[in-house]
């Protein structure tokens, strides 16, 4: 079992939990793990076909029996053998009748005879405790069961299948060989064993430093994949926000209306682009104005586009701009912004020479027209904050980030050591934290905080 980890999972308990929603449905499953599976399962589930026996994968059906030996429900028990199964633990899994009454009858009975209620997660922490996943992986089943996209559930299938752990491990395996070097340079100065010159650990040491900044680096996709990207869609009133917003969201939430300044909260409304979620935010319009509530309206917006990933300046392309279009501008310019002149249906002024060459996209909020270019730029938006690396490898939480970003500074601290020729003692002490923080993000070496931290927030049964 993982250091760490012996004192938190227990040899001999055995653990039931409903892994499916509690609520009336067709089947509901229980999942249960640990040693005394299948003798609970023996005792109150009757088989229709006795005589065959219980070995892995098969799948029996039968009555599941109270405590007194009534017949309860009618269902599916599939048995998992000891090490070939999710946990790596001997795991039945029941799929009764989804009568939440019924579901919490069997696991009150399996309680009763030894297994004990799971805590959230436990399914999978045992799985990463008997190794049969890295932590990597077990995030990333959290990141599956709440994907809302089909490309946030690929990465997170990814993940789960080892993507970014196969990409490390290499890593790891050559800091080790650094480390022996080093090590033995150490321990045998005085026989024949030749020290390794500074230049040639550094040079070995530079290319995994390099290979952990090209993984860290895909964090900035990796947030964008998992919390989707916020773009705030600005403009003076009446330009015809709302009326985008409503298009990109193809629903009606924000009210559409010709009176002026009356958009005064902040809607938002996520949507997926090619599976990655855009949370738009229709704002207030943007105008110099006394009334106290726009005031506050005006303020929210610019609020919100300090917590922008990207801003969307709404144009009138059938007036002339004014000053507060060019204030929209200015504020706009401050973050990654793109330009759309609206209502092209209308007879178009001529504003391109004051846009001296800014790109920009003509459509039309009523007809559609342009809306797809539009979201052409969101695309080439989205591109532009990839990475070299391909889709599949993403870091997707800030506590592998975190894990990468110490291992990659260990190692620049090496090499800055090795630069100035400090003893070689002291250079291993930073290999070391590298790859102690290597060893933290895939769970090799873990503590009850970082378990807690992960752990908590998955549901029961899983
Ligand atoms: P907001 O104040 O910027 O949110 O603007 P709205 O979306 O409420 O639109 C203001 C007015 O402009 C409404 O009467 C809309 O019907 C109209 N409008 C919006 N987009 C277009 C467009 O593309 N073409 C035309 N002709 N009118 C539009």
């Amino acid at each position: 079992m993982r250091e760490g980890l012996q004192k938190i999972v227990s040899d001999d308990e055995t653990i039931v939990a409903i892994s499916t929603p509690l609520g009336h449905s067709g089947i509901g499953v229980i999942r249960m793990s640990g040693p005394e599976s299948l003798k609970i399962v023996r005792r109150f589930f009757k088989p229709h076909t006795p005589k065959s026996e219980w070995t892995h994968q098969v799948v029996r059906v039968g009555k599941w029996n109270d405590m007194d030996g009534q017949e309860l429900d009618e269902s599916v028990v599939t048995f998992f053998q000891a090490p070939r199964s999710y946990t790596g633990e001997d795991v039945i899994e029941i799929s009764a009748h989804g009568n939440p009454f019924v579901l919490l009858r069997i696991v009150e009975i399996i309680r009763t005879a030894g297994a004990r209620l799971a805590a959230p997660g436990e399914f999978t922490l045992r799985a990463v405790a008997r190794g049969k996943m890295d932590l990597i992986q077990a995030e990333a089943v959290r990141e599956f069961v709440e994907a809302q996209t089909d490309r946030q559930a690929r990465t997170a299938l990814r993940q789960m299948e080892g993507s970014v752990s196969r990409h490390i491990r290499p890593i790891k395996d050559k800091l080790i060989d650094v480390i022996a070097l080093l090590e033995a340079g150490i321990d045998f100065a005085e026989d024949d064993v030749d020290v390794p010159s500074n230049a040639s650990v550094a040079g070995r040491l530079q290319p995994l430093r390099a290979q952990l900044d090209e993984v860290r680096e895909t964090f900035g996709y990796g947030k964008i994949l998992r919390h989707g990207i916020r773009v705030s869609i600005l403009g003076k009133p009446n330009v015809g926000k709302s009326s985008l917003f409503n298009r990109l969201v193809s629903a009606n939430r924000a009210i559409v209306t010709s009176v002026p300044g009356t958009t005064r909260d902040v809607l938002k409304e996520f949507v997926s682009l090619d599976g990655v979620p855009l949370c738009f935010a229709d704002t207030a319009g943007i105008r110099n104005t006394t009334d106290e509530v726009e005031s506050i309206g005006i303020t929210r917006t610019f609020e919100t586009l300090a917590e922008s990933d990207l801003a969307v300046v709404v144009l009138d392309g059938s007036s002339e701009l004014d000053e507060s279009d060019r204030e929209t501008l200015r504020r706009a310019s401050r973050v990654p912004h793109l330009v759309v002149i609206n209502k092209n249906d209308l007879p178009q002024a001529d504003i391109s020479g004051e846009l001296n060459g800014t790109k920009r996209v003509s459509i039309s909020a009523k007809t559609g027209q342009g809306i797809e270019e539009l979201l052409s730029g969101f695309r080439a938006f989205l591109l532009s904050q990839k990475t070299g690396l391909n889709d599949d490898l993403v870091l997707t939480n800030a506590r592998q980030y975190e894990a990468v970003t110490n291992a990659s500074s260990g190692l620049l601290a090496a090499e800055q050591a090795l630069a100035t020729g400090i003893p070689h003692e002291m250079v291993l002490l930073d290999v070391y934290r590298a790859l102690g923080a290597l060893d933290e993000l895939t769970g090799e070496v873990v503590t009850e905080d970082i378990l807690d931290r992960i752990f908590s927030t998955f549901c029961i049964g899983k």
